[in-house]
């Protein structure tokens, strides 16, 4: 839903506010965005653990590696179904924002895989130094999005798993949770307080781009290997019920800001 406010809000302007509802479609082999908790579970029990013991103090190392079973990366799970966290989703919104704007500041991206060549190969891009700012301004992605300082105007549901299936995909002997080629997830995002083309930035950070008056998702990066293991990290959005209003807002935003695009696919 997507209407005007009658009154002013904290910012003192007139705004847009509704939901998105999204789709995410996993269009690599493998996704895998982890818990930062991995397992390692014991699969035989260990009786003779005094034998185990005494041989290792006297200076035969036994070997363990049949009582564990290899690393696992769990992805992160909510009442069992496999969710990314809302704030992976801003963060990936985010740093495609900052790279795009000409004069948004660099709070994420500034850091972020610098050291990985196909980052730099992908991202290396013509955007000003932060010193060609223009600094009475604030940084119109930390409008959007907030800082320290500033209210986020959106915020991001997680994004539950709903449709696909998971492997457990070994990477240098270490297994990786994954969701597999046409697996989808759905989230939402409500915004508030929004002018029309912060609208359409949003919608842009996506990954949305208007092709043939439709909207039509590009395929991002995202999670482990994204930029090391081709069979990993691509997916793309789309909205569950695209409207006129949002490639208009999304058209409004391009015009005005006309920001840079990259082609993440490597
Ligand atoms: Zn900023």
């Amino acid at each position: 839903m997507q209407r005007s406010h009658t009154q002013y809000t904290e910012r003192n302007s007139l705004g847009l506010e509704g939901i998105l509802e999204l789709e995410m479609e996993v269009v690599s082999d493998y996704l895998h965005i982890g818990s930062g908790v991995y397992d390692i579970e014991i699969i035989k029990p260990l009786e003779n653990i005094d034998q185990l013991v005494e041989s290792a103090l006297k200076g035969s190392i036994p070997n363990l590696n049949n009582y564990f079973s290899p690393v696992t990366h769990e992805m992160n799970k909510y009442l069992d179904k496999v969710i990314i966290p809302g704030s992976t989703i801003k963060g990936l919104v985010r740093t495609r924002l900052e790279l795009s704007i000409r004069d948004a500041c660099f709070i994420i991206s500034r850091n972020a895989n610098s050291s990985s060549s196909t980052y730099r190969r992908i991202f290396n891009n013509p955007r000003p130094r932060p010193t060609d700012r223009f600094p009475q301004r604030v940084c119109p992605v930390c409008d959007l999005l907030g800082n320290s300082g500033l209210a986020s105007k959106v915020s991001f549901s997680d994004f539950v798993m709903t449709q696909g299936k998971i492997e457990y995909v070994n990477v240098n002997g270490q297994y990786y949770e994954s969701s597999v080629k046409g697996s989808k997830f759905k989230g939402k995002v409500v915004y508030r307080s929004l002018k029309t083309i912060e609208l359409g930035m949003l919608l842009y950070g996506f990954g949305l781009r208007v092709k043939d008056r439709k909207l039509e998702g590009k395929v991002m990066l995202i999670g482990r290997f994204k930029y090391s293991d081709r069979r990993f990290g691509r997916i793309r959005f789309s909205l569950l019920s695209p409207k006129q209003d949002y490639i208009n807002a999304l058209e409004d935003f391009m015009r005005t800001f006309r920001p840079f695009d990259y082609n993440e696919e490597w």
